[in-house]
């Protein structure tokens, strides 16, 4: 199929060619009676241009099939009772492949784009079966006749199956019915009618053939569980200690354990180091409380854009904060007592603690124990205590959510020169002077942002062009407008080679050899002293950059070794754990959720497959559960934040879905103006350099953005991007609206709050109006408003 075809022409040809076969009555050709009449003399023309006649057969074959017109099964007969059996059979089995495969193409080119413009998002999710059992189903589609042929080919032709797999798994599996169809054609002067030449027998065992594939992968894969757990059948149990034992008290198996517990099974949740994992220890929410430590530093700054002055409080280590960001006005100087910040920031940890803790979760039911946990084979588990004491559980099924730790990649010098990740970070007790943040991912982001607002001289290295790989370029884009207004220094496109310990001690200029990122030392700041310089390729060049702690933030990779599933002969070299989509292992009965799962590494994410562990866990023998990620929203905690639900543009344009853009500014809106967010934005720290960069930005963009995406035309909505102030609280509604597939006008028709930053969801549902207002309709009713007024 000519992708180029318009649209409109192959549809006028369409038309053209059925009104024809119609007007014309052509199909009377196509009846039983018609072709034994003029059997004699096809044979004849046969027998003497058999090259030409087959050649005409086959392509009226294709036509007929193409254009999905009735006429198929005469057709097949007149294949036999011409060609007799072998030949008629290879003649008809490629004519009705290549005739199928075109009236899947034509329906792809006419409808696909229309489908996947309605319906995106169930469409992908169809595109992911057929892409991963689409044969299985169209063999047995072919098969068992419950679906016309040409339905088939329309349907199929909606998803994105290919071509050469489309007509090969087609040819396949129409070769029996063709067959048959054919034989029976052998003997077209007795056939009385087409009714019976498939006899209910005979469709019965298609029936069979079709489901066969099914039934044969589902018996593969009880056969693959079975291999697996054929080398350990021996130790299985009579009898189970447990329903389910949880390895890890992260968010995951946190969740996991209470739902199991409150479906009354016995549930046994080990925890090795500290109960409520990452999130709570080393990840979410210290990370969250240095960020507010670090943003009211800022505002403390910016305070003296509201007419009001904080009293000087002495020297701002490491930033001097002396920036014009006032005419009228000076900044104040900011003093961080860092040990203070780090002390709040484990109170904040510890004040939490009790939600996640042994004692909550033993009220809730759950048998919790502090221990290492081990798979010493598919349904035991052994942990090992503090006291060196062990205890083992048998249990029916098994949850991993051990998480995940901070890859650390081998560049020579780095564990040399201390190198901090999020795991350690937390005992710092000292402001690194020169921190050098290595990845521009959420992690990299915040803390750079958040480090570089409590006083350290800050260098972003992301060897990506840009930063937040994951979001549009807009986004991020200001993300990095906004670290550099804070003072940080972002290196893209920097390749990290090695670590080293720095020689000299003469003074290091500000910006040293890297030409992209304007530098913000401050005025009067030494960076001669420090020890270390990360050596990165960039435009072929080796380039130093100064540092005395270095923080690595390149990714997170899942905990998956040292606990036994190596053993078992599960997977542990990925960055995840491979599970299918009841987040089940090869061993049906041992699950896996979190981060160590994948693929999103938030702890909401972990939280909502957690319910389908533990449900397809404790009941997955009867009924199991996909797990559904198709709304899965998070955010990027800097400042200003960034978060998303559903599809970016750029994940749009790869996934070929056809979008249109409606962009609120939030500069726009009242509540903005009030809190002087776009101020604050455009003033830059006090770190200095920012502001002149940031004033020549678009003024109403300064605040941030909403972008919605909607498929054209239409307010369904595939996809939410929000670039300001509380944007991690203001996409929830977005996320509902999705979830429940509200669109604009539903946004737009609920009552928000003045003055809120809520109301950002309605301006934009309006923007969204505006765009698509019925002139037509519009231009009539202003006639109508003239003749009213006579
Ligand atoms: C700096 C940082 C900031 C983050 N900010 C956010 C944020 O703002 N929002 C968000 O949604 N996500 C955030 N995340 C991600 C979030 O922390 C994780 O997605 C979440 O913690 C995953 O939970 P989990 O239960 O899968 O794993 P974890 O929280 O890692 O829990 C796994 C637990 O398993 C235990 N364990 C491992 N092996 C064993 C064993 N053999 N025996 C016994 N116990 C074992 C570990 O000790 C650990 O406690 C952040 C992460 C980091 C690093």
């Amino acid at each position: 199929m000519n992708k180029r075809l318009p649209r409109s022409l192959l549809v006028v040809l369409l038309a053209a060619a059925l009104g024809a076969f119609f007007a014309l009555d052509l199909g009377r050709w196509l009846s039983l009676e018609q072709l034994r009449a003029a059997q004699a003399g096809l044979e004849v023309a046969y027998r003497d241009r058999p090259l030409q006649v087959i050649g005409a057969f086959f392509a009226v074959y294709v036509a007929v099939t193409a254009l999905s017109l009735p006429g198929a099964v005469p057709l097949t007969l007149a294949g036999g009772a011409l060609f007799g059996l072998g030949l008629g059979t290879l003649v008809v089995s490629f004519a009705s492949t290549a005739g199928a495969t075109l009236a899947m193409l034509v329906s792809r080119h006419l409808l696909r784009e229309t489908v996947q413009s309605r319906f995106g998002a169930r469409l992908a999710e169809v595109d992911r079966g057929i892409a991963r059992d689409g044969a299985f189903y169209l063999f047995t589609l072919r098969l068992v006749p419950v679906l016309p042929f040409f339905a088939i080919n329309l349907l199929m032709g909606l998803t994105a199956m290919r071509v050469w797999t489309y007509a090969w798994v087609s040819q396949l599996g129409m070769l029996a019915g063709t067959l048959v169809y054919v034989n029976a054609g052998t003997q077209l002067a007795q056939l009385t009618s087409l009714q019976g030449i498939v006899s209910p027998q005979l469709l019965g065992a298609f029936a069979l053939l079709g489901v066969l594939p099914l039934a044969g992968r589902w018996l593969v894969s009880a056969l693959k569980a079975r291999r697996a757990l054929a080398p350990w059948r021996h130790l299985r149990p009579r009898r189970f200690d447990r329903n389910l034992v949880v390895i890890g008290a992260g968010a995951a198996g946190l969740v996991t354990s209470y739902i199991a517990a409150a479906v009354k099974a016995r549930v046994t949740l080990v925890e090795g180091h500290r109960m409520g994992g990452d999130c709570l220890n080393t990840g979410c929410v210290p990370s969250k409380a240095l960020i507010r430590a670090a943003t009211l530093a800022q505002e403390i700054r910016e305070a003296h854009l509201y007419g009001v002055h904080a009293t000087a409080g002495g020297a701002d280590p490491g930033r001097g904060l002396t920036s014009p960001v006032c005419a009228s006005a000076a900044p104040a100087r900011v003093t961080v007592d860092f040990p203070a910040v780090m002390a709040r920031v484990a109170q904040v940890v510890r004040d939490i603690e009790p939600h996640d803790s042994p004692e909550r979760y033993r009220g809730l039911g759950v048998d919790v124990q502090l221990g290492q946990a081990r798979v010493v084979d598919p349904w035991h588990v052994q942990i090992s205590h503090a006291d060196g004491q062990t205890t083992t559980l048998s249990t029916r099924a098994i949850v991993i959510a051990t998480g995940a730790r901070p890859v650390v990649p081998p560049l020579p010098g780095l564990q040399e020169a201390g190198v901090l990740t999020s795991d350690t970070l937390w005992g710092l007790q000292e402001l690194p002077r020169q921190l050098l943040v290595l990845g521009g991912g959420p992690i990299g982001c915040e803390l750079a942002q958040a480090f570089a607002r409590l006083g350290s001289q800050v260098t972003l290295v992301e060897m990506g062009p840009r930063l937040l790989p994951k979001e549009d370029d807009d986004a991020a884009t200001h993300a990095r407008q906004c670290l550099e207004a804070d003072g940080v220094r972002v290196l893209t496109g920097h390749r990290a080679l090695r670590c080293e310990p720095r020689q000299d001690a003469a003074p290091v200029p500000s910006a040293p050899d890297v030409g992209e990122t304007p530098a913000k030392a401050p005025a009067g700041t030494a960076v001669s002293d420090d020890p270390w310089s990360l050596v990165t390729e960039h435009d072929g060049l080796e380039h130093h950059i100064p540092f005395d702690r270095i923080l690595c933030a390149v990714g997170r990779q899942a905990r998956l070794e040292g606990f036994g599933l190596e053993a078992l002969g599960i997977a542990t070299s990925g960055r995840t754990l491979p599970v299918d989509e009841h987040l089940q292992t090869v061993f049906p009965h041992i699950l896996a959720c979190g981060d160590v799962a994948g693929p999103y590494q938030f702890t909401h994410a972990a939280a909502h497959q957690a319910w389908y562990a533990a449900v397809n866990g404790l009941f997955g023998s009867f009924r199991r559960f996909k797990v559904d990620q198709r709304v899965i929203p998070w955010c990027t905690f800097m400042d200003p934040e960034i978060a998303r639900v559903g599809l970016n543009e750029q994940d749009a344009q790869a996934q070929g879905v056809p979008y249109e853009v409606t962009r609120f500014d939030l500069g726009e809106l009242d509540r903005v103006i009030v809190e002087g967010v776009g101020d604050q934005t455009s003033s830059g720290s006090g770190g200095g350099g920012g502001s002149g960069q940031r004033s020549e930005r678009d003024a109403a963009s300064r605040a941030g953005w909403v972008k919605v995406l909607t498929p054209p035309g239409k307010d369904r909505i595939l996809g939410v991007t929000i670039v300001g102030r509380h944007a991690g609280e203001l996409i929830a509604e977005w996320v509902m609206a999705m979830k429940h597939g509200l669109g604009l006008n539903k946004v737009l028709g609920t009552i928000h709050i003045y003055p809120t930053l809520a109301e950002s969801a309605k301006y934009t549902a309006g923007a969204w109006k505006r765009a698509h207002q019925p002139l037509a309709l519009l231009r009539w009713v202003e006639r109508f408003h003239a003749w009213r007024r006579g």
